[in-house]
């Protein structure tokens, strides 16, 4: 329908009759269960309406004219939800808060757009009359944001947050460690904060730290809006930040620099040498207890292995675990983290380099490089999150936009993120396809140098996204895509997002 504009699409919707005005004599009812969820409502809805809502509790004589009710009901799965509209009231049913807060999301895209505004707007705040049934598609809806290469405000990742709860992702991955910076505290290694967190560009520092605390604050933030937030601390490479403060770590015991180029270093954790699995153990242990969430990523792609192949203590440690090659002796270093991140009750996730060199049961693998990687792990009976880099690497330079920011690729490289099926049926069974857990997009920043910029390279991709993540397949529709971003895009202006919005898509 015209006036229903929903991304992402639920899986049912009817629209009926009129519509629910929200005025000041409007209550709201909800069950202990699901409060946060309307007071999430509340809190949305009340700088544009300048209403603050009283909300009671409800019980079975709740239903009476000009209500909103929040009822605890059996659901399918957690995130799923009910929301019926009438001219009298609006009902929610849900068997937990996350579907609840769902419900909130899809209620505010109902509402006109001003509600998204922080100051108070002149509007009819009228809700279409509907009937909507819903739940995601997949378990796992994630976004990745780099903060190594270049640093980002906490105000920004918060504002981040809020754009993905709109849209109904319920992960973020926070990618912390890289060559190029590290930058989470850890208590144990000030050094980690004093130096690897900086580097030299153009004779200038640049660079910056989450302190604990302000790391506290975002999984707080993250956990109220129904996301997950995943650290990620990269191991064997992507760690010459790290070796700049700690050479002893490294093959070679040479003095360096956080890195200031972008690219694959080769100087990378020695995997011979015992200290460098009691720092990462360490490390390990004051990340896990800053992150509640059962997810951890170590990383784990693009270990280059030329310093392996020359370090004495490497070829010790091949020769004496009986590992046949350099991939095999990552495929050891990883398992250590294995067993110490199930140890803590944590399940280990890794780009999808993880598998070379061997198979390893219950982690859960991120395919990166297309989708055979994932296809590989979902055969071996790992789950598998997609996150194949020409659909879903938002740091492609736009094809129409040759001097905006981004990495330049062939374009024949990059999809359409709207276009990708996470399942891949073709070359699953399906009972493997059930092992694709989900899919993510990933914001690297090496070519993105601002909080704008990461908008822009981010929508209104991220939103084509939540559809891939949340809408079934066999629902989704491009062209119906494109009239509704047309008219969701005024709720990112009024939001204050910036975005890129191609020629194909707007005509
Ligand atoms: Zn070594």
């Amino acid at each position: 329908m015209s006036d229903i504009v929903i991304i992402p699409e639920p899986v049912k919707l009817k629209r009926l009759q009129g519509s629910f005005k929200i005025n000041p004599q409007t209550v709201i009812f909800a069950d202990e269960k699901l409060k946060s969820s309307a007071q999430a409502f509340v809190q949305l809805i009340s700088p544009a309406t300048g209403l603050n809502l009283p909300i009671k509790n409800y019980s079975s004589d709740s239903k009476q004219d000009n209500t909103i009710i929040f009822k605890k009901a059996g659901q399918s799965c957690g995130e799923s939800y009910n929301l019926q509209v009438s001219h009298q009231n609006i009902t929610i049913c849900a068997g937990a808060e996350a579907g609840a807060f769902y419900a909130v999301q899809t209620l505010r895209q109902l509402l006109p757009a001003e509600i998204e505004s922080s100051t108070k707007q002149q509007a009819d705040w009228n809700i279409p009359a509907v009937e909507i049934e819903d739940c995601p598609r997949y378990q796992y809806r994630g976004m990745h944001l780099d903060v190594c290469r270049h640093y980002f405000s906490v105000d920004f990742i918060k504002k981040y947050i809020d754009l993905l709860a709109m849209h109904k992702f319920n992960y973020f991955h926070w990618h912390l460690t890289e060559d190029q910076g590290w930058r989470i505290e850890i208590k144990r290694y000030p050094q980690l904060s004093e130096v690897s967190a900086w580097r030299n560009e153009d004779g200038k520092k640049y660079g910056k730290i989450y302190t604990q605390d302000e790391i506290k604050e975002i999984v707080r933030y993250a956990d109220v809006r129904h996301i997950t937030v995943i650290p990620e601390i990269e191991m064997p490479g992507h760690s010459v930040a790290a070796l700049a403060a700690f050479p002893n770590l490294s093959c070679t015991g040479r003095k360096f620099e956080v890195g200031t180029k972008w690219g694959v270093y080769e100087d990378v954790y020695c995997a011979g040498n015992d200290e460098v699995f009691e720092f990462l153990g360490n490390v390990i242990e004051e990340v896990i207890s800053l992150f509640p969430g059962r997810y951890f990523h170590i990383g784990g792609d693009e270990c280059k292995k030329i310093r392996w192949e020359q370090c004495p203590k490497c070829q010790e440690r091949i020769n004496k675990e009986n590992l046949k090659d350099e991939n095999e002796l990552q495929h050891w270093f990883i398992e250590q983290f294995a067993d110490l991140l199930k140890s803590n009750n944590k399940k280990l996730v890794g780009w999808d380099e993880i598998l070379e060199g061997g198979t390893m049961k219950d982690v859960t693998v991120m395919s990166w490089r297309g989708t055979d990687g994932g296809v590989k792990a979902a055969k071996a009976g790992n789950p598998v999150i997609m996150t194949p880099c020409r659909y879903c690497y938002f740091d492609y330079k736009y094809r129409y936009l040759p001097n905006g920011p981004g990495i330049e690729v062939d374009q024949d490289k990059s999809q359409r993120t709207y276009s990708l099926n996470p399942d891949v049926p073709a070359e699953l069974t399906a009972s493997q396809a059930k092992n694709v857990i989900g899919v993510q997009g990933c914001l690297w920043t090496e070519h993105i140098k601002t909080a704008g910029e990461a908008e822009l390279m981010s929508f209104p991709r991220m939103c084509e996204l939540s559809e891939v993540a949340w809408t079934p397949q066999n629902q989704r529709n491009f062209k119906s895509y494109k009239q509704r971003i047309k008219i969701h895009l005024r709720r990112l202006d009024i939001l204050g997002v910036s975005y890129y919005c191609e020629p194909e898509i707007l005509d």
